[in-house]
């Protein structure tokens, strides 16, 4: 099925067997160096020809990215490691191995085929092989690594299905690629590989568990679990230094002891209430009952994660349709997905983290 928005053309695909002619039309697309919004497993991906510098500018324009955040390449085929880099460390290929394609990022020495506007003017580039079908039929079609961040304006929640994408960039990009929602829900974890021992510069959809045992000792950059934010100065991964994942309305993430959490929850949402504000509240399903007189989502079962990632960012955007001025948030253990959750609750939150 196509239609248009504003000049954006957008046609339905088939998530597990994605249509070739689709699939072709958006390939021809980004070999002449348009823009191209696809579906990941994590996250909806804005997508341009990596190795021509005028198409990724066209990304950091339809974002409003600010120039030195750089964008991870996307590739199909392994091979592609070689020519994109200049330097690849052994314990890479037990990466490569064991996680892609999947929602992991491993950012590496550049070599000199990659524009600096695609690494944000650094000398190491991002690079990740997805597993949606979709993305590999796109990115093995165009025969080019493609260049693809998160398909939303800077700041806001990333897009987990093709109508966040359209709310955010319809009349800025030339096609968008809709198979409906994304699995994982949060975007790829990205682990430096030029550092020893390896630095995972942002949690995501693989966890720092699973790299353990993979690895062995990794670091964690002290922005992945910070609850302020970093000197700008000292932001290896530029994409750490912006505010992140924000709907318009005011988060605040309540942190702490499960039963000391809900009843600061609940007196935090009375104290707006009180004032007038429209409050709303991200919880989980145990605790939904815990909650009145408020918009009350849930992010699933506490027990499951993997839920929570799916529904984090869709969740957030529909508080703002729903009219909400303030959402409370309720922290959750930093374990396996926690760990991206919590740091993208924490950023969206402009750190107003509460402890109980
Ligand atoms: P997104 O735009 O949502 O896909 O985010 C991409 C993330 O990867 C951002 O946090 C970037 O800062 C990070 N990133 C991309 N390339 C590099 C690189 N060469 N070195 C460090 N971080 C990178
Ligand atoms: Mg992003």
């Amino acid at each position: 099925m196509h239609s248009e928005v504003k000049g954006t053309r957008i046609i339905r695909v088939n998530p597990s067997k994605p249509e070739i002619k689709s699939i072709r039309v958006a390939a021809d697309i980004l070999k002449k160096g348009g823009t191209v919004a696809f579906p990941t497993e994590t996250v909806y991906g804005l997508g341009a020809d990596a190795l021509n510098p005028e198409a990724v500018m066209k990304i950091f324009k339809a974002k409003e990215r600010p120039p030195d955040n750089p964008i991870i390449v996307h590739i199909s085929c392994k091979e592609d490691v070689k020519r994109l880099t200049a330097e690849v460390p052994e314990k890479v290929t037990k990466l490569t191995e064991r996680f892609w394609p999947g929602p992991l990022t491993i950012v590496l020495k550049a070599s000199k085929i990659v524009p600096r506007v695609t690494t944000g003017g650094l000398d190491t580039v991002a690079i990740r092989m997805p597993s949606h079908k979709v993305a590999f039929a796109l990115i093995s079609e165009s025969g080019v690594p493609i260049a693809a961040p998160s398909a939303n304006l800077a700041g806001r929640p990333s897009p987990t299905i093709a109508e966040h994408v359209i709310e955010d960039l319809a009349g800025r990009i030339d096609l968008i690629l809709d198979a409906g929602p994304t699995s994982v829900g949060v975007e790829s974890t990205v682990i430096d590989m030029t550092m020893n021992p390896p630095v995972i510069l942002r949690p995501g959809g693989t966890t720092s568990e699973e790299l353990r045992k993979v690895l062995g000792r990794i670091r964690l950059h002290p922005s992945v679990r910070a609850r302020r934010e970093i000197k700008i100065e000292r932001a290896p991964s530029p994409g750490m230094k912006y505010r992140h994942y924000a709907p318009k309305a005011e988060v605040i993430l309540v942190e702490g002891e499960l039963d000391a959490v809900i009843r600061k929850v609940q007196e935090i949402a009375d104290e707006y209430i009180r004032e007038g504000k429209s409050v709303g509240i991200l919880t989980f399903d145990e605790n939904k009952s815990a909650y009145n007189q408020v918009v009350v989502k849930s992010l699933g079962s506490r027990v499951d994660l993997k839920a929570a990632a799916k529904n984090v960012f869709s969740l957030l955007r529909e508080f703002d349709r729903d009219g909400v001025e303030v959402i409370m948030a309720e922290g959750m253990p930093e374990r396996g997905l926690g760990l991206a959750i919590m740091n993208r609750l924490r950023k969206a939150s402009g750190y107003r983290i509460v402890k109980t």
